[in-house]
């Protein structure tokens, strides 16, 4: 399938509802939708655009027959006002599978090519209708699964990180474009900017991005989530962590030590952090060989996680069992919340301990509830910075974006370095050229063609 082609696809997810829709893009796409579709009142292509008509839908078999297969509505958008920026139409049929099938096999029939993954989306962000970083964010917004996630997607999707980016670019380029007057002409006061405006756009430029990038520790924790895994002695309360966290009795509570044995997980939204949660086996010596598997695994998941919520038995002394689990913790890396449990049958004199070893402790009731907004609190406070507001603030949410912002930062402190040592300007200005090519790769403006097939190719087909 070549860009030029008209492509189409079924854009509504497989299997039963009342209707599909259909959607056909490219310069043919009027001319083979009206060799399927036909409306009842007026040729589709004399139809106004926007305008839904109702009308039959036929499917030209081999034979050069046409048979009726469907009847529905049609929608003609007209390029550049469309959502590919070509001329696009959208068939809407009944929405069965065998139906919509048949549907799609007349557009092929009729002319149409099939769209590879996120081929809609790929022409919107060619046709300029879209940045590379708001195609990003439509993807997010079909898979967010949480409010925040949601929050996040749609700001994304309506330009925020793209702005943000634009900003920094059109400011290097007034910088970049001052220097290289300079360096062309050096008898000529061409430049409208001072040596010290070029030194303030630079620093200023710099602050912005690396303001930017660590935008990405709220932006990953919401949209990607952050492994996270509920460790400690056994029936110290993780299973029943676990369960209030996720809202329901997913692992089994018992006072029977050793009851999980494998790993159990689920992803929930705890304090607007996506924690990606690992209910493990208590932590403790066994001759029971399958327990004693169960914690080799959450010995491995502790290795693993990025935050460890540890579990404590706050009522009762802290046994061989919690010093074991304490040290695995330490030598993991990860961020540490410890969760002193029981706190509604008293607090033992060995909590104290707890509280010197970590920085940051909870004390909690899950039998109660008391203390868990706390311990949402503090697991915010971990990611989030206070001042970042997701519906409209600039957020980078993936890998892309942020090693494209790191890259940004390297070249304009090598550019600061390279004035304050007065190298020559042009060496400079090299390095600001290559700082506005990283950030022109984030939201697209230039970009190689692999890391634009990388990003569509995590869409779905008829996206
Ligand atoms: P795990 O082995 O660490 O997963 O611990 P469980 O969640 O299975 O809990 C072990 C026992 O402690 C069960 O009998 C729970 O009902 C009890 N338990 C858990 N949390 C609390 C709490 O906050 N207060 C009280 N009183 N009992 C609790």
């Amino acid at each position: 399938m070549g860009f030029f082609d008209t492509v189409a696809a079924v854009s509504t997810p497989r299997g039963f509802g009342g209707i599909a829709v259909i959607r056909i893009s490219g310069d043919k796409a009027v001319e083979i939708a009206e060799r399927m579709f036909v409306p009842f009142e007026k040729k589709l292509s004399d139809v106004e655009a926007n305008r839904a008509v109702y009308g039959k839908i036929y499917l030209s078999e081999t034979d050069g027959k046409k048979r009726e297969i469907d009847d529905g509505l049609a929608v003609v958008f007209r390029a550049p006002h469309s959502f590919t920026g070509e001329d696009t139409v959208e068939i809407s049929c009944h929405g069965g599978v065998l139906i919509t099938d048949t549907v799609l096999r007349a557009a092929f029939a009729a002319g149409a090519k099939a769209a590879g993954a996120g081929e809609f989306t790929r022409r919107a962000f060619v046709n300029g209708k879209l940045a590379l970083t708001e195609a990003e964010a439509l993807s997010s917004l079909l898979t967010a699964a949480t409010d925040d996630q949601l929050k996040l997607a749609r700001a994304g999707a309506s330009g925020t990180l793209s702005r943000g980016i634009s900003k920094i670019y059109e400011d290097l380029l007034s910088v970049s474009t001052a220097i290289r007057a300079k360096i062309d002409f050096p008898d000529e006061d061409l430049s409208e900017l001072s040596d010290e405006d070029i030194e303030r756009g630079i620093k200023t430029a710099l602050k912005d991005a690396k303001k930017l990038e660590a935008t990405y520790k709220t932006g990953r924790a919401v949209a990607i989530g952050i492994p996270t895994v509920i460790c400690g002695r056994t029936n110290a309360g993780k299973s029943s962590l676990y369960n209030r966290l996720v809202g329901d009795d997913a692992a089994i509570v018992t006072d029977i030590a050793g009851t999980t044995r494998d790993i159990i997980s689920e992803t929930v939204s705890f304090g607007g952090v996506t924690l990606k949660l690992f209910d493990t086996a208590g932590l403790r010596e066994t001759d029971d060989k399958v327990e004693r598997i169960g914690v080799e695994r959450a010995k491995d998941a502790i290795r693993k996680a990025e935050l460890i919520i540890a579990v404590f038995d706050g009522s009762a002394e802290l046994g061989e069992d919690d010093l074991n689990s304490i040290s695995e913790i330490e030598n993991s890396g990860a961020a540490v919340v410890a969760v002193i449990n029981k706190s509604d049958l008293g607090q033992h004199r060995d909590t104290d301990k707890i509280k010197k070893k970590f920085k940051n402790t909870v004390v909690l009731s899950t039998a109660t509830g008391e203390g868990i907004d706390s311990l949402s609190e503090k697991i915010r406070s971990l990611y989030f910075d206070g001042e970042i507001d997701l519906s409209c603030d600039a957020v980078v949410t993936n890998e892309r974006q942020h090693a494209a912002l790191v890259l940004t930062s390297d070249h304009l402190r090598s550019a600061q370095e390279a004035l304050e040592l007065s190298v020559p300007v042009d060496a400079v200005c090299s390095d600001i050229e290559r700082a506005m090519s990283a950030l022109a790769g984030i939201d697209g403006r230039e970009v190689g063609e692999d890391i634009v097939a990388s990003v569509f190719s995590k869409f779905c087909v008829g996206k």
